[in-house]
């Protein structure tokens, strides 16, 4: 059973070097806490990383003393 998440996914990102916007990330990754995403503008060859960063209360774990 696959579960919908809560996955933003970006589209339409303007490239950072000369303003085109890439349709969709080339790549990618998810981590605990963050996702990063790599563009790569295929008017430029320009490639960049964004990297979106959110709370994960339901993942915090207590200190152990
Ligand atoms: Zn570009």
């Amino acid at each position: 059973m696959a579960r919908q998440d809560n996955t933003f996914m970006p589209r339409e990102n303007p490239c950072a070097q000369c303003g085109k916007p890439i349709p969709r990330p080339e790549w990618v990754e998810h981590s605990e806490g963050r996702t990063s995403y790599l563009w790569t503008c295929r008017a430029c060859n320009y490639r960049f990383e964004a990297i979106a960063i959110y709370e994960v209360e339901e993942l915090r774990q207590p200190l152990a003393a």
